[in-house]
């Protein structure tokens, strides 16, 4: 189907990568990721009152619909179902939520303020990619403060570029190569993604600004990009249930619910569930399905497949411990053997959080 100049030929055998924003305090996270979701959130819920779940999918159709202007002539074809963002902080969803002994995150945007450079979290979340060998690509952020920049609304990167003066482009370059130094410095080969001929060896940057919305097209192709180029392993869709718990909230009138994220398989309402908690395995049943297209929906959902983010409302869900895995228990499950590693998952994170 055709978007405007942007392909999108769905492969339905590839689930939605996850993605997570790292970065120091003030760079632009929550900003970024704002922008990322904002044609998703304009679209369904006018008002933006609901509160968000912790994982939202933002679809193909609207990255396709936000990249028109950049894809034209790369004609990029999109055959991700969308890219799913999580709203925990970056930290934990690296260090703490982990599937089958590796993360959550398959790709990550590092926000690097162009003024301040590195900082002490940027320099901690590059570790942190570097030690689960995760793609990602670095957003430059904060480009319309260089000064005498000249804002071009929500355009790609290069556009905005064109309309400079020259002394604002060398105010720029200058910035970027002193933070490529810094880079350089923590092993890191970054390159300007629009220059980069190896983006498996040299981190894309993507130069943005979360206030105008410069550069965030670029940012928002170039993210499933780099997943079907280089993760089309890792996200091919598998059957056994992969189901990560992000937040536990209790929430007025409903009761205890859970943000979680379904990497794969499915879950339906009825689903009978096991939870690691405070007090231990518990097991229960899950009543609601909600999805963010549908939370007004009192009923929510029959049924939800990876990947994506939902919210979940369980009864003595309460104590569930964010980070740990959610189970489904079939007619072949051994609940005997399920208790028991669900008991290790508890003594793990507990010894986790007591260190600190
Ligand atoms: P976080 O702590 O990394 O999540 O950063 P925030 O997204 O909360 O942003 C910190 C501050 O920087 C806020 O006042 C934002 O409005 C501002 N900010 C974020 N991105 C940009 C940008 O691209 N340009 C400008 N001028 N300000 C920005």
């Amino acid at each position: 189907r055709k978007e405007g100049n942007t392909y999108v030929k769905l492969d339905s055998s590839l689930r939605s990568p996850v993605c997570c924003v790292l970065g120091h305090v003030d760079a632009g996270k929550t900003s970024i990721l704002d922008r990322i979701r904002r044609s998703r959130v304009a679209a369904g819920e006018a008002g933006g009152i609901t509160q968000q779940i912790a994982a939202t999918l933002v679809s193909i159709e609207d990255i396709a619909a936000e990249t028109v202007s950049i894809n034209r002539s790369h004609n990029f074809t999109l055959k991700i179902p969308g890219i799913l963002v999580i709203d925990t902080p970056g930290h934990e969803s690296f260090s703490n939520l982990r599937t089958r002994g590796s993360t959550l995150c398959d790709v990550a945007i590092l926000v690097v303020d162009i003024h301040s450079g590195l900082q002490m979290q940027t320099i901690e979340s590059i570790k942190l990619l570097q030690s689960k060998r995760a793609p990602f690509v670095i957003a430059l952020n904060k480009v319309d403060r260089v000064y005498g920049w000249k804002s071009v609304t929500n355009s790609p990167f290069k556009d905005s570029l064109k309309v400079q003066t020259e002394e604002v482009v060398q105010e720029f370059e200058k910035k970027m190569e002193a933070v490529i130094a810094e880079l350089a410095m923590q092993q890191v080969n970054a390159v300007p993604y629009y220059k980069n001929k190896d983006f498996r060896k040299c981190p894309a940057i993507v130069p943005t600004s979360a206030v105008t919305g410069e550069g965030i097209p670029d940012l928002l192709l170039l993210l499933p990009l780099l997943s079907q180029k280089f993760l089309s392993d890792r996200i091919t869709k598998r059957d056994a249930v992969e189901c990560n718990v992000l937040e536990v909230k209790v929430q007025d009138g409903v009761g205890s619910t859970l943000d979680v994220l379904l990497l794969n398989g499915s879950l339906n309402r009825g689903d009978k569930i096991m939870l690691c908690t405070l007090n231990g395995a518990v097991t229960t049943k899950i009543q609601t399905i909600l999805e963010s297209s549908n939370m007004k929906s009192a009923s929510g959902v029959q049924r939800i497949e990876g990947a994506i983010g939902a919210r979940l409302i369980c009864k003595g869900a309460e104590k569930t411990l964010a980070g740990t895995e959610l189970h489904v228990i079939g007619p072949k499950t051994n609940e005997v053997e399920l208790k028991k590693k669900v008991e290790a998952e508890l003594e793990t994170a507990t010894s986790y959080l007591s260190s600190g």
